[in-house]
């Protein structure tokens, strides 16, 4: 039986890489995530790869082609897209939300999950974990940048009844929990 299809969507910092990697291992499906993906073409050192790395050092979106590109090559119909997979920092653009809607075709979205974190939160915690791109510059503009350009697909996904808002606040376990139960209500309830 193939797994659920999900987005992951909420500020930077607010925890949706750890739970997308829990919810990969309980549904037995694909984590994809775009800024994992560009990190590991930065490393291999290719031209593309450092020059989506000056992007994010900014705290800069990398432009939606390469990104989309990158999602494209991972979901495939006879792979992933339909076997189920979370998807992680993407669509962060209505651009790639409309390209995102394109590549699922005939096999859409089951769930997308809003992680609401406060601001003040996520920069503690980002501030905290400490990777080479989370500068207090950085952080800021990427803040900014989610409500800017992110935070407008929240409302594009909500009107087509597909979002689910959850409380981003707590332990890692009490977040997983609900996050699970709006997953399983939902796909029981379209069952
Ligand atoms: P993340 O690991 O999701 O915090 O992403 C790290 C950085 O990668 C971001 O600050 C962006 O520079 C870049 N990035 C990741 N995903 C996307 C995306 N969907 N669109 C544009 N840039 C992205």
């Amino acid at each position: 039986m193939s797994g659920p299809r999900l987005v992951m969507l909420g500020r930077q910092g607010a925890g949706k890489g750890t739970q997308a990697d829990r919810l990969a291992a309980h549904y037995g499906i694909e984590h994809l995530s775009t800024g994992e993906m560009l990190r590991q073409q930065a490393d291999a050192g290719s031209r593309s790869g450092l020059e989506a790395k000056a992007y994010m050092d900014r705290g800069e979106l990398v432009p939606d082609q390469v990104v989309i590109d990158a999602v494209e090559e991972c979901l495939q119909p006879g792979g992933s897209l339909a076997d189920g997979f979370v998807l992680d920092g993407f669509p962060r653009t209505r651009e790639q939300a409309e390209a995102l809607e394109h590549l699922t075709g005939d096999e859409p979205l089951d769930l997308v999950v809003h992680l609401e974190v406060p601001t003040e939160v996520v920069v503690q915690r980002m501030l905290e974990r400490g990777r080479d791109d989370d500068t207090r510059e950085a952080i800021e503009r990427r803040l900014q940048l989610f409500d800017e350009e992110t935070a407008p697909i929240i409302d594009f996904y909500r009107s087509r009844s597909r979002l689910v808002d959850v409380d981003g606040v707590g332990s890692m376990d009490e977040i997983f929990a609900r996050i699970v139960s709006v997953i399983d209500d939902h796909i029981t309830a379209r069952a």
